[in-house]
């Protein structure tokens, strides 16, 4: 029978104590229990810093939650709650101001634990409680979004397929021009390479540069490295929504695509806490242990420089610099040294901030704190001692590792007007970067060498000049020519004949292409044959990207001209052009 207090508790404080219990584990249980309160964490607080409020103390956020536990399962609290402050969750109330502390007080950035005498972790304590209130969805709307994006989706930005490998496919021109050299690329889905390389969805969406700069580095030591075109994301709302099941989902679709495409190493681009859930979290909530080491990308790029395989001129960049360290990677990740060695390689003037390293002050937008717009004032506050900080160094460059601390920082700059920009560690150091290799000035002519010389080439369309049109190309570059005006007829030459690329226009009469390229797919015969879709109704892209297979090799909008025909063709028959 239920107890009279229970009588009037809400449905949802019901729900939260049960959770609470479920969610009980040694770590979490120690951190509860163990706190003396002897206040050393409470300076050490940006939240309290800003306001000296004593509510923003770190120990008064986690007696919030610790309060619950020790009602339910602390004998002394079950006994004496008045002597231990033990005090039970009773209303919908109760449970907003819980949401209010745990999702709008603190950015887990774990500096106060790293001042506790007793090793109390008051982001575990947060965290715990942040999974209950999201499993109620009593979570701020944005960390939902993202939550439901990531589940649903894939990456916490929503960034469909067809969106993502158009932004490579642009990255790897992006990357030609720099460089000027036209087989230079951003490869993609690439089997039994040294490095997969999963990103920030940030890197797509709104940073393509960030991507870019990598993409040079790997290019100036020619290093064999892909993206995966599924499970790209690194990033993971599991650390914190505290989702537990989220983190593993996360974690499973990275690993999955590491053993799918038989990687040597995982690398993490820049996200601090990309790189922590990734290395370190998902592990346990996926249950996958890979047997391939996981490295974040300043690692991998120290080692180049070290050992001499990357050349770097500091003169490149001449602005002062001043580094700021993610909480994920200082007091959780155990990367500090490497951005600083890199920075000293890459910039003439490279200066420190104090404090630093694992006593760095955070950039006020950990935890997810950039996706919870209700709590933006409270958090351009609380970023004050930051935005000294910065000031205090004189730099005229805050370099950060992690897409998240660039938007805060971007964001407190412009709020106290500091004479600053913000850049990825990775960005200077591929600005810095010396390429030694001699690289072809101009995009070249990209037929004309009969580079197509032993290849056949279906083509499928319905329109007889663009049959024409992309027959003559292929063949006066040396190719072999099939035809077909249909999907039927498609699918009975590819059943004769072998060709070692198909082209295929989406809308015939009859079996469409797109139904063409299902069958493709689903047929272990014909499945890896690679497909390069020109089509003249790009509405129709969204039904071959949507789905769960391989998405084509090749895609071009009509009218296509030659030279894109020609380039996309080499590219995707891994012909280099000849020098
Ligand atoms: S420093 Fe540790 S023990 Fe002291 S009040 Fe803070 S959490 Fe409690
Ligand atoms: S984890 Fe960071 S933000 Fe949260 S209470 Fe501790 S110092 Fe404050």
């Amino acid at each position: 029978m239920a107890s009279k207090s229970e009588l009037i508790k809400s449905a949802k404080a019901i729900k939260a104590v049960e959770l609470f219990r479920k969610r009980m584990n040694r770590q979490a249980i120690i951190s509860m229990g163990v706190c003396v309160h002897c206040g050393n964490c409470t300076e050490t607080c940006h939240y309290y810093q800003a306001t000296k409020d004593p509510k923003m103390s770190p120990a008064y956020k986690a007696d919030k939650v610790r309060k619950v536990y020790k009602k339910h399962f602390d004998w002394l609290g079950r006994v004496l709650p008045g002597w231990v402050g033990a005090k039970d969750i009773s209303t919908d109330e109760d449970l907003e101001e819980l949401k209010d502390i745990c999702f709008g007080s603190c950015t887990m950035c774990r500096r106060c634990t790293f001042n506790c005498p007793m090793g109390v972790d008051k982001a575990l304590i947060i965290r715990t409680a942040r999974g209950i209130l999201t499993e109620l969805k009593i979570a701020p709307q944005g960390i939902l979004d993202v939550n439901k994006d990531q589940w649903e989706i894939g990456n916490q930005m929503g960034v469909t397929d067809e969106e993502y490998l158009e932004t490579i496919d642009w990255l790897s021109e992006e990357l030609q021009n720099e460089l000027g050299d036209p087989d230079a690329r951003m490869p993609m889905d690439i089997p039994d390479c040294n490095i997969v390389y999963a990103i920030n969805p940030r890197e797509v969406k709104y940073a393509p540069m960030s991507l870019l700069a990598s993409a040079k580095i790997f290019y100036a030591v020619d290093e064999s490295w892909t993206l995966p075109a599924k499970g790209w994301d690194n990033t993971n709302f599991g650390l914190f929504s505290g989702d537990n099941a989220l983190g593993g989902h996360m974690g499973k679709l990275v690993f999955e695509n590491v053993r799918r495409l038989n990687g040597r190493m995982l690398v993490t681009s820049e996200c601090g806490h990309g790189y922590r859930s990734t290395k370190w979290e998902s592990p346990n909530w996926s249950g996958i242990f890979l047997k391939q080491p996981i490295l974040n990308f300043l690692e991998v790029v120290c080692d180049y420089v070290e050992s001499g395989r990357l050349k770097l001129d500091k003169s490149l960049n001449k602005e002062p610099v001043t580094y700021h360290d993610p909480c994920n990677y200082a007091r959780s990740g155990g990367i500090t040294e490497e951005p600083r060695y890199l920075l000293r390689q890459s910039v003439i003037d490279f200066r420190e901030m104090y404090p630093n390293r694992a006593d760095n002050w955070c950039c006020s937008g950990g935890g997810g704190a950039m996706s919870m717009s209700e709590y933006s004032k409270r958090r351009l506050e609380a970023a004050k001692i930051k935005a000294e900080q910065l000031k205090a160094t004189g730099a005229k460059i805050v370099a950060t590792a992690c897409h998240n601390c660039v938007d805060a920082l971007t964001d407190l700059i412009r709020h106290y007007k500091l004479n600053m920009k913000v850049s990825l560690v990775g960005e200077l150091v591929a600005n810095a970067v010396v390429i030694e290799k001699k690289p072809r000035v101009a995009v070249p002519a990209v037929g004309g060498d009969a580079f197509l010389k032993g290849n056949t080439i279906l083509v499928v369309d319905d329109e007889p000049d663009m049959v024409t049109f992309l027959s003559a190309v292929f063949e006066d570059n040396g190719g072999t020519v099939l035809k077909a005006s249909n999907g039927d007829e498609a699918i009975s030459v590819l059943r004769r004949q072998k060709p070692h690329l198909m082209t295929l226009d989406l809308s015939m009469p009859g079996k469409s292409g797109v139904e063409v390229f299902e069958e493709i797919r689903k047929d272990q015969e014909l499945t890896k044959l690679p497909v390069f879709v020109i089509t003249g109704q790009p509405e129709l892209r969204k039904l071959i990207y949507d789905n769960s297979y391989a998405p084509p090799e090749g895609y071009a909008n009509k009218p296509i001209d030659e030279e894109r025909l020609l380039l996309t063709v080499r590219k995707i028959l891994n012909i280099p052009h000849q020098s």
